[in-house]
């Protein structure tokens, strides 16, 4: 593969291998590539529910495939809140399918996605902050079952649970993220009605991250005592952002970007198995009647301004993102790939798990 760097260098890159090429004519077109981008918030993608328990294999696979299509080299399979059984039969699937992909062609394909996302069960069960999490299985984190349910979910996982949205609102923020670490989970701050000084004691315990900053709210907000203003406050505290054009207005994106900065904004997809699919009207069997329209928004089919979730890519998102001009083209890529990678793995590119893509919409 030949393209030009973020820096101007044309390079010829061999697998891990950089060679500078020099000597190029004028005329040479050669195109922007960067490493690829990595997306630690993905329900579903291009027909697959990773939530669903009718999840094929081959639905998995051909999800991943569509991903990198979209520049995605790296995701975290994210399952939401449902019954602890659900939650890790659900991993045993993917873990199943793991295996199965390790012994054939798809091995590669499966790399893509080294860990999981748990978004849940402990979050608030306040209408508005729960989002579309269903209420019946919201678990308080002072549950007495709490970490027997995490410590087999991690171990049906094979270790593989990264990232853990909860809410700090009870009693022992700081006890739950300490036992999150000691699971080898990285704590995050999300779907929560906590008060500042709740989410002072989880960060100062060891939460990092704030998940997708300014959705997951209630519609009215008290003007000062709000979770937005303290997770801004905390220095910190990375927050993952969705740069869909629907989720967040513009100047919410900017401001996030502005205060959270290079190494600590991250773009994420949140996406549902609409992401990566044409327009149209859709029935399933959970969501309902929904519609995407052509600009990628997805909606409830008779509420246009009911969002059913969210339908780009992080490749969309960062086209969003750049469009706005707040940030350059690749302060924008690195959101979604130096940054994430480097938090999740503590380096920002890595041949295997971010090679080199094509930055430009044309063919992969
Ligand atoms: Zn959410």
């Amino acid at each position: 593969m030949e393209g030009i760097l973020w820096d101007g260098r044309a390079v010829e890159v061999c697998g891990t291998e950089f060679r500078e090429l020099t000597d190029l004519p004028q005329s040479s077109s050669l195109r922007r590539i960067a490493p690829g981008l990595t997306d630690i918030q993905v329900n579903g993608f291009g027909g697959a529910d990773f939530n669903d328990p009718e999840l094929t294999f081959s639905g998995y696979i051909q999800a991943l495939r569509a991903l990198r299509e979209h520049r995605v080299t790296c995701a975290l399979p994210t399952l939401i809140t449902n019954a602890p059984e659900v939650i890790l039969d659900q991993l045993i699937r993917l873990e199943t399918f793991r295996e199965e992909a390790e012994k054939t062609v798809d091995a590669d394909t499966i790399a893509r996605a080294p860990f999981y996302h748990l978004e849940g069960p402990f979050i608030s069960p306040e209408d508005g902050y729960r989002g579309a999490h269903p209420l019946a299985h919201v678990m308080a984190t002072d549950d007495p079952n709490a970490e027997k349910w995490i410590s087999r979910w991690q171990e049906a996982a094979h270790g593989r649970i990264r990232l853990m949205t909860f809410s700090p609102h009870g009693k022992n923020a700081a006890e739950f993220t300490a036992m999150l670490r000691k699971h080898g989970i990285l704590p995050a701050i999300g779907h929560t009605h906590a008060g500042s000084a709740q989410i002072r004691e989880a960060v100062q315990a060891g939460t990092v991250l704030a998940t997708h900053l300014g959705n997951a709210c209630a519609q009215l907000l008290p003007r000062h005592a709000n979770p937005i203003w303290a997770i801004l406050a905390e220095d910190e505290l990375a927050v993952s952002m969705i740069p869909d054009g629907f989720h967040l207005p513009p100047e919410m994106l900017k401001t996030f970007y502005r205060v959270k900065g290079r190494e600590k904004t991250f773009l994420i997809s949140d996406a549902t198995q609409y992401a990566g699919k044409k327009p149209g009207a859709y029935h399933t069997h959970i969501g309902g009647d929904v519609i995407l329209t052509p600009e990628r928004k997805l909606h409830i089919a008779d509420s246009p301004n009911v969002l059913a979730g969210a339908a780009k890519s992080v490749w969309e998102g960062w086209m969003h993102m750049v469009s706005l001009g707040f940030a350059t083209p690749e302060e924008c890529w690195h959101a979604g790939s130096g940054a994430p990678l480097k938090f999740l793995i503590g380096r920002e590119f890595d041949p295997e798990l971010t090679p080199m893509v094509f930055v430009d919409p044309e063919e992969p």
